[in-house]
């Protein structure tokens, strides 16, 4: 595996690649990486014949600067595990390469009534903007065939997907199922931060919105079955709890009941500590 910080570098390899008829796929990462990671360059393997995964705490995207400090940074590690899982290219630029002085252009998706609204656009002022500022430069640095993005951030695949069709990038976008924890909590670099009571109270949040889909997925009044997923995180020990959300996959809208053939998910947000876990799953109604 050759590591690569230019963009110069990056271009010059996968126009190498495509001259000679491969198609290339990115996963990108912010690094202190873990199965679910993984699982993504397991998927990018599948579909293309050349990997490259990008690691970058990415700045822009983080709303508290205490967050952004305290992110697990482990670089050598991660090489060795993207290596060994048959990754080609690791891309891992500085904040000055991606960022130079003078930088000044962001990609705006907040404000505008859709995708980016609430849940952990309403909560993380920018966030979002950050987040598809960053991908727009990863996905024009390195001009890839396809690109893949776990559902364990389910807003922010839906994010990245509308700005790909609003600026008509030459990329497909691949979500990937979310990878768990024998227990059923959802890997996650944060976790790393939990103390070890913390990580027993940490599964209670699949373990709660999973009786809550189903729940849902039975007929239970939507609001209610919310409001009380809400109030057994609060009693389990999550504080605060952001949001315990249903809303219809493609589009994200809010939903207050279930409409049968629309693919809808609970998503919540909840802390413990200072440490902010998110989890996703689908709710399916009965065939
Ligand atoms: P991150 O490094 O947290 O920015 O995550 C990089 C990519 O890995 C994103 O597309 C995430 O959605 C994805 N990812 C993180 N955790 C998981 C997981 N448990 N299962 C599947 N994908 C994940």
């Amino acid at each position: 595996m050759e590591t690569i910080s230019t963009v110069a570098g990056l271009r010059a390899c996968v126009r190498k690649w495509k001259q000679a008829g491969a198609r290339v796929g990115v996963v990108p990462t912010m690094g202190a990486l873990h199965e679910g990671h993984l699982s993504l360059v397991h998927a990018a393997r599948a579909q293309a014949e050349r990997v490259i995964a990008t690691v970058f705490v990415n700045p822009i995207q983080f709303d508290n600067a205490d967050d952004l400090e305290t992110y697990p940074r482990t670089l050598e590690a991660d090489a060795r595990l993207l290596e060994n899982a048959g990754v080609d290219v690791l891309y891992a630029p500085t904040v000055s390469q991606m960022y130079p002085p003078g930088f000044a252009t962001s990609i705006s998706v907040s404000g505008v009534s859709g995708v980016s609204e609430g849940l952990c656009g309403g909560t993380r002022a920018g966030h979002f903007d950050g987040v598809a500022t960053v991908v727009c430069k990863l996905l024009m640095q390195t001009l890839t065939d396809y690109a893949f993005f776990g559902e364990k951030d389910f807003q922010q695949v839906q994010v990245v997907r509308r700005m790909v069709t609003d600026l008509d990038l030459p990329v497909e976008i691949v979500a990937c199922p979310t990878q768990r924890e024998a227990d059923g909590l959802a890997l996650s670099s944060r976790n790393r931060r939990l103390a070890p009571q913390q990580r027993q109270i940490a599964v209670a949040l699949p373990r709660i919105m999973r009786a809550s889909a189903a729940d849902i997925a039975a007929g239970a009044d939507v609001p209610v079955a919310l409001a009380q997923a809400a109030s057994q995180l609060v009693d389990a020990g999550f504080d605060p709890v952001e949001y315990v959300e249903l809303r219809s996959e493609l589009d994200l809208q809010p939903l207050a009941v279930m409409s049968e053939g629309t693919p809808v998910r609970l998503l919540a947000a909840a802390w413990l500590g200072d440490v902010r876990l998110i989890d996703g799953m689908a709710v399916s109604m009965p065939e």
